[in-house]
């Protein structure tokens, strides 16, 4: 079963500033787009309506960070939030994502093989196929929490992952304003 680790920063000391988020400071902030940060998974969510079947997305990822200028005027530098996303990008890719803390939806790992069961419904896929992620869904917005929770940031940064499945329909996460 593949559960996602910790990803390590890749930020150099000489980028981080400590203007902090709630000092008052002004803000700027960067949004990072870029065609590569995106997964073609699939997946399926419990609605009100009952179980989706099993269908692809080709899953399209924007992360906004907001936070004080440092000395070469950028909020952060662009290509350490790149590389961070992109590698939580490649994990999800080409796999079927399932909610490995859902009360519905049974996910038992059994020799090379991955078991769900949802209603009558039961699948088997093959284990190296499969990420069975922390979460109660596998819904854009919990996906999006999930990015966000492998992305490193020193403190004074505000951080918030988008989840497109479809265009103009994303599920976000960020932090909390408390
Ligand atoms: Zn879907």
């Amino acid at each position: 079963m593949h559960m996602i680790g910790v990803l390590p920063t890749v930020l150099h000391e000489d980028e981080i500033v400590t203007g902090s988020v709630s000092g008052g400071l002004p803000l700027h902030s960067i949004r990072v787009s870029d065609q590569k940060l995106h997964f073609s998974s699939s997946h399926f969510v419990l609605g009100s309506d009952g179980c989706e079947n099993l269908h692809g997305h080709n899953y399209t990822v924007e992360i906004i960070i907001e936070g004080s200028l440092n000395k070469y005027g950028m909020v952060i530098d662009f290509r350490d939030v790149k590389k961070q996303a992109l590698e939580v990008c490649e994990q999800l890719d080409h796999k079927v994502l399932l909610p490995g803390k859902s009360r519905t939806v049974q996910v038992r790992e059994a020799n090379d093989s991955v078991n769900v069961k949802v209603g009558d419904k039961k699948y088997v896929f093959p284990v190296e196929d499969c990420v069975v992620l922390p979460a109660t869904a596998t819904t854009a917005e919990l996906l999006a929490e999930h990015i966000y929770r492998h992305l490193e940031f020193p403190d004074g940064y505000r951080l918030k992952v988008c989840v497109g499945e479809n265009v103009g329909t994303f599920g976000c996460y960020e932090d909390s304003l408390g």
